[in-house]
């Protein structure tokens, strides 16, 4: 049974409740009573499982956590106030001034300016390759580098990484692997093809609807005899490897990054990604599908199309062998200028013209005048970023209208 059809089952049972409201229940509060000093003691080593304090967990973000767990077969997971929340507490939690990262693939813009602008603030340098410079990858590895990341789909150039021959190169030289699979949930399970951590941006296709913005790391189990996290390389783990056992990179996050940086998710904005984490395992392969009807009859009626189910993209055969549920929603249309780009989007009428991407609409934006235009033009020609490149995020219309006002837009 493939991740669809599974969590299709999975995820409304673990969803709703069986007693009392079958609603999850959104517990607000930002702060807990212990009731005694004994238990306050007990909350606060660790010994008594009760709430603290909504910064360090909420239970209605528990429930979010525990489902997105299970969804990537991890030991536990931190939902956050935002996927960029996400992703600064998986690679924050692991860095420390004068370490090293690599950087696989076409980036989020974020998650570029984190690593380019942000982290090197703070001594921390990234090194950047193609998803398939495998060798120039290996030779960058260095005593200090303690990660590697890379995004399940380049968004939005759409290139497909090999993630299974990344992995060995990161479990071979004992180098944590964390990939960014915000475009493919349930199609891509990056943990059980050797990634340590996964991030999320669930304001996507998750959440489904624009409704909340979140984000979620899921962490692996540390393994009983050896792991990459108790080598030199990661000293810091000790201490949390010998009080949490396979646990330990959830409380190294949290201590680490979540306590003191504050990037929390909300009990209201759990809810309702829990409300559309119910339905995802519906809506995807919906979308999926319909990405490729559109994007092959979209080709055939001669717009530049970038997406791996077209025979002419170079990761085709990969997106047929390690991609067979889909690789999400998106794919991108090159108008081969800024004025035709523009004509397009102003003629849509079913797309709506925004920075999002997953939602239950379908969406486009101009990338070079939006995310991209503060980047200088050398990095948008590595980051793919042409000046009438638009990307389409598809929703869950029929997929015959929105070719049909494609093709309308496009003339
Ligand atoms: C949107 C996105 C992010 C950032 O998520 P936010 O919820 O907007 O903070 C990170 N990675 C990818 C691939 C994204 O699409």
């Amino acid at each position: 049974m493939n991740n669809y059809e599974q969590f299709c089952t999975k995820f409304v049972q673990a969803v709703g409740n069986k007693e009392g409201a079958v609603s999850p229940v959104i517990m607000s509060s930002a702060a807990f009573g212990y009731g005694d000093a004994q238990t306050a003691e007990g909350i606060f080593d660790g010994s008594i499982k009760k709430p603290l304090y909504s910064r360090m967990g909420n239970p209605t973000t528990a429930k979010l956590e525990a489902i997105m767990a299970e969804m990537d077969g991890g030991v536990g997971a931190v939902a956050t106030s935002s996927g960029m929340g996400a992703t600064t507490l998986a690679t924050m939690s692991l860095l420390e001034a004068g370490d090293e990262i690599i950087s696989i693939g076409g980036l989020f813009g974020g998650t570029y300016a984190l690593f380019d602008e942000t982290l090197s603030r703070f001594g921390i340098k990234t090194y950047f390759f193609d998803v398939d410079e495998l060798e120039n990858i290996k030779n960058a590895i260095t005593d200090k580098t303690k990660i590697i990341f890379l995004e399940s789909v380049g968004n939005p150039n759409m290139r497909l990484p090999d993630i299974k021959a990344i992995a060995a190169i990161a479990n071979k030289e004992g180098v944590a692997l964390i990939v960014d699979n915000t475009i493919t949930p349930l199609s891509i399970s990056p943990l059980a093809i050797g990634a340590d951590i996964v991030v999320y941006s669930t304001t996507k296709v998750i959440a489904g609807n624009a409704s909340a913005l979140g984000g979620c790391a899921v962490f692996r189990g540390i393994n009983d005899g050896e792991d990459k996290f108790k080598s030199s390389r990661y000293e810091f783990m000790k201490k949390p490897i010998k009080s949490a056992g396979k646990m330990a990179l959830i409380p190294n996050a949290k201590k680490r990054v979540l306590r003191d940086l504050g990037m929390s998710a909300n009990a209201n904005a759990s809810y309702q990604t829990l409300l559309g984490l119910e339905t995802l395992a519906l809506r995807l392969p919906r979308i999926v599908q319909s990405v490729e009807i559109i994007a092959k009859e979209l080709s055939k009626q001669g717009l530049k199309i970038n997406h791996p189910c077209l025979e002419s993209h170079p990761h085709h055969a990969r997106y047929k062998t390690d991609f067979s549920l889909g690789c999400g929603t998106l794919f991108t249309i090159d108008m081969g200028s800024k004025e035709n780009a523009y004509s397009f989007i102003n003629k849509t009428k079913l797309a709506t013209i925004t920075a999002n991407i997953g939602d239950s609409r379908t969406l486009a934006l101009h990338m070079a005048s939006t995310i991209y235009s503060d980047f200088d033009v050398a990095t948008r020609k590595f980051l793919g970023i042409t000046d009438g490149l638009i990307r389409i995020s598809i929703g869950l219309e029929n997929p015959k209208d929105i070719i049909a006002d494609f093709l309308n837009a496009a003339q």
